[in-house]
């Protein structure tokens, strides 16, 4: 599946958060571990 822009993703390993900034087709992997895709959410508005 390929990446899309704006999903985010977590190793389970360390806990390392990714956020897919370009499309792509890889799996974004940290220290050789696929990372997770996690559920989206809002931003909480920040005022
Ligand atoms: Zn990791």
């Amino acid at each position: 599946m390929a990446n899309e822009i704006g999903k985010r993703y977590e190793c389970v390993e360390c806990g390392a958060l990714y956020l897919v900034v370009k499309r792509g087709g890889g799996t974004i992997e940290c220290h050789g571990v696929p990372a997770v895709q996690q559920a989206a959410k809002q931003l909480p508005s920040s005022d």
